[in-house]
């Protein structure tokens, strides 16, 4: 037997953003594509115009540029084979524009008596409804199936399936296995409405036919349809025998719930745009990583996957049937995990980390005009020649501290950065405080001259403790580095004075110092 290519599909439609479970899909049907060579389509979803929110197509795509391809800029590179930018021979991806193919689908049902026009008014179809509640019976449009069709369809009416066989639905399913419904899960849906689109529950199939898709990846909301969907296929089947239709496997993901593991994942537990995790600097290996686990795993201990790890491991047998649980900390701590590999992958000198440290640098610091080598204050950490030293210097300290990038906004990260990038007001009564004035600035002196005596080239902490050290031993910690920190940072609390000092250089602290000489 011929093996067919794998041809998976994410078909999201554009009414928001893309949240967690979403890209899920996403993920999935991306791995397994991958894994085997195959194909992953994008396919929008858009033929409920009541429901369409503009932009959104742009920012599925932008969510999946960030997350399957890591595509930081969000704009280049598409993990998807065919989708919205990219028709196959099958047309386009975006369902508004395939309305043709589904007339033609939906016609020849029609001519064969599969389809007919739906001769009832809304109000009419609310009364049917109305005397099934008051029977306790399920509506089901088929028990008012008109005794007379149409012969024609003149498009001004909705087009009903008339659904062929009425009976049980069994069917199996890739991950739940076994599944079964009775003849009530079927009726004579809606497929090509009023307005002159097709419904989902008609297209997809179509869409999925055209576009050769053999594996079909999408939540549990969609198994009490799904018999639906089969006796489609198989009047299908019947009308265009020419192209030999199966129908796919299908491929039930288990629900994302939230943290209690009780309900969906909702907004309220911290479900956000995906787009929100690449603003606050999340990895995107990190963030498909922590999601591929969410209803995966490969078996073992191992917790931390890198996209072509997961490309090579994934397989549909260990989906699991019941619910994943989101944990925001667990995501924070396989983002951080990722973080420290790539920083491992590139001890000195790296550009990677340097890349997303600016990144992830603060717009004001990143905006201000003086973000550039030359304007920083002499001394500083910008206008250091050993930049790349400093910047590690700054780059470790922060990096101890936080678990994604825009962790970094915080406001006293910002504080601190504006602290070493500009020049301090010092308030001289914070640089004594409890001190005696004189004896404050005969200290701060003896510090100035043996900083003003020190080796640059050689300034790490250890080397500026020991420096300090015998200054400390004969007036106390206290009356040496209370001072010596207020005057470099003008600040009540900060990082340490030997840190700043570091993380300055010698010509900037020594200009601080100075000036709070001069004022005492
Ligand atoms: N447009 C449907 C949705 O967004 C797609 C479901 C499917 O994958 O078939 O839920």
């Amino acid at each position: 037997m011929i093996e067919k290519k794998v041809v998976t599909r994410f078909a999201p439609s554009p009414t928001g953003f893309m949240h967690v479970g979403g890209v899920r899909t996403a993920l999935y049907a991306y791995l397994y594509a991958k894994k085997h060579n195959g194909t992953f389509i994008l396919r929008i979803e858009d033929t409920d115009k009541e429901r369409e929110v503009s932009g959104a197509t742009e920012h599925i795509m932008k969510s999946l540029r960030f997350i399957l391809s890591g595509d930081e800029t969000l704009e280049k590179i598409d993990p998807w084979d065919f989708g919205p930018n990219n028709p196959g021979e099958f047309g386009s991806c975006i369902q508004s524009e395939r309305l043709d193919i589904y007339n033609n689908y939906a016609q020849k049902l029609f001519d064969a008596g599969l389809a007919y026009t739906d001769p009832y008014s809304n109000d009419e179809i609310t009364a049917f409804r109305e005397q099934s509640e008051r029977a306790k019976a399920p509506f089901l449009y088929r028990n008012h199936r008109p005794k007379e069709f149409s012969s024609v369809w003149d498009k001004t009416k909705p087009l009903r399936f008339k659904t062929p066989t009425i009976g049980r639905t069994d069917w199996s399913d890739a991950v739940r296995g076994k599944l079964t419904a009775g003849a009530e899960a079927l009726d004579d849906f809606i497929i090509m409405k009023s307005d002159g689109y097709p419904t989902y529950n008609f297209c997809h199939i179509v869409d999925d036919i055209e576009m050769g898709v053999t594996h079909v990846m999408r939540g549990e909301e969609f198994i009490p349809s799904t018999p639906k969907f089969i006796s489609m296929y198989s009047a299908l089947q019947t009308v265009l025998p020419e192209k030999s239709i199966e129908l796919p496997i299908f491929v039930t993901l288990p629900p994302i719930l939230g943290e209690t593991g009780t309900k969906k994942l909702s907004k309220r537990d911290g479900a956000k745009d995906v787009l929100e995790y690449h603003t606050e600097g999340y990895l995107p290996e990190a963030l498909a990583n922590y999601l591929a686990l969410q209803g995966w795993n490969p078996g073992g201990e191992q917790e931390i996957f890198t996209m072509n790890e997961l490309i090579d491991l994934f397989n549909i047998s260990r989906i699991q049937k019941s619910g994943a649980r989101w944990n925001e900390d667990k995501l924070l701590w396989v983002n951080k995990k990722h973080m420290t590999d790539k920083y491992k992958e590139h001890p000195k000198g790296e550009t990677l980390c340097k890349r997303d440290f600016y990144n992830a640098l603060p717009d004001f610091v990143v905006r201000d005009p003086r973000f550039k080598e030359q304007q920083y204050p002499a001394g500083s950490i910008g206008s250091s020649p050993d930049w790349t030293t400093s910047f590690h210097a700054l780059f470790e300290r922060y990096f101890e501290r936080i678990s994604f990038w825009g962790e970094l906004t915080q406001d006293l990260i910002k504080a601190e950065l504006e602290m070493i990038i500009d020049r301090p007001n010092v308030s001289k009564d914070l640089v004594v405080r409890d001190l005696d004035i004189n004896e404050t600035k005969l200290i701060l002196g003896e510090v100035y001259n043996l900083l003003y005596t020190s080796d640059e080239i050689v300034w790490s902490e250890k080397y500026l403790r020991e420096l300090l050290s015998i200054a400390i031993t004969t007036h106390g910690t206290k009356k040496v580095l209370w001072p010596l920190r207020v005057s470099l940072s003008g600040q009540e609390k900060s990082v340490d004075p030997f840190s700043l000092l570091r993380m300055i250089g010698k010509e900037e602290a020594l200009h601080r110092i100075q000036n709070v000489l001069d004022s005492i």
